[in-house]
């Protein structure tokens, strides 16, 4: 028998070949009654980080978690007329999240390590002029500026974990420039999270949007 799907690499095919055998069975019914719709309670926003698999950090199975992941989990802000053009797919899916499925949770989640926040770091100052897709797109980084706190490091690992904590809560901030997510917060419908995974020992804080005080889930 020819190979149905020559070059593609063993851990798609072993992967799925597991997936058949012995997850999907047991699920079989979880997935059955997926096919009829999925009623997600939560959207989580997310890097695209290899490391940071949120069905893995909140052991979540199919049709529980909206996710939508994107360098560096970045929420740039609303733009009004529309023509956000780097931006349509993360537009996209909150608009769906909030107004097709009214999901009750956002959720933004950063991690440490982050090579989407490390790149606007190294490249401060002077990212609009950076070519290629990562620099525009980073560039919504800069929001976290105002935010960092008066105390955050100026170099080194500890400015990497301020930055990335800083721009979780400025994602926050840009969702509420949102009016459908603005609307469904203020009526009590939907409530909004920022977290920051630590990768090295699997720990995720939670932050305060408005302080920025970090607290380690148990
Ligand atoms: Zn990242």
């Amino acid at each position: 028998m020819s190979d149905p799907a020559p070059g593609l690499p063993d851990i798609l095919t072993d992967g799925y070949a597991r997936f058949r055998s012995s997850r999907y069975p047991g699920r079989r019914e979880t997935y059955r009654t997926l096919a009829e719709g999925q009623n997600p309670p939560v959207m989580v926003v997310s890097c695209c980080d290899s490391r940071v698999d949120p069905e893995a950090i909140f052991d979540a199975g199919p049709g529980e978690l909206f996710v939508v992941r994107n360098v560096a989990n970045l929420v740039p802000p609303c733009d009004p007329s529309g023509d956000c053009g780097h931006d349509r797919g993360t537009g996209a899916a909150l608009e769906f999240a909030v107004e097709g499925l009214g999901v009750g949770h956002i959720a933004v989640i950063g991690h440490s390590g982050c090579g989407g926040i490390r790149a606007y770091i190294e490249s401060r100052g002077s990212v609009p002029d950076t070519p290629g897709f990562i620099g525009k797109w980073i560039s919504t980084v800069r929001g976290a500026e105002a935010r960092l706190p008066a105390d955050a490091p100026k170099e080194g690992p500890g400015l990497q974990t301020a930055f990335e904590c800083a721009s979780i809560r400025n994602s926050l901030d840009n969702l509420l420039t949102f009016p459908f997510v603005r609307q469904a917060v203020d009526e009590g419908r939907l409530t909004l999270h920022g977290a920051h995974f630590s990768i090295g020992d699997g720990r995720l804080s939670m932050l305060d949007r408005a302080t920025g005080e970090a607290v380690a889930l148990e």
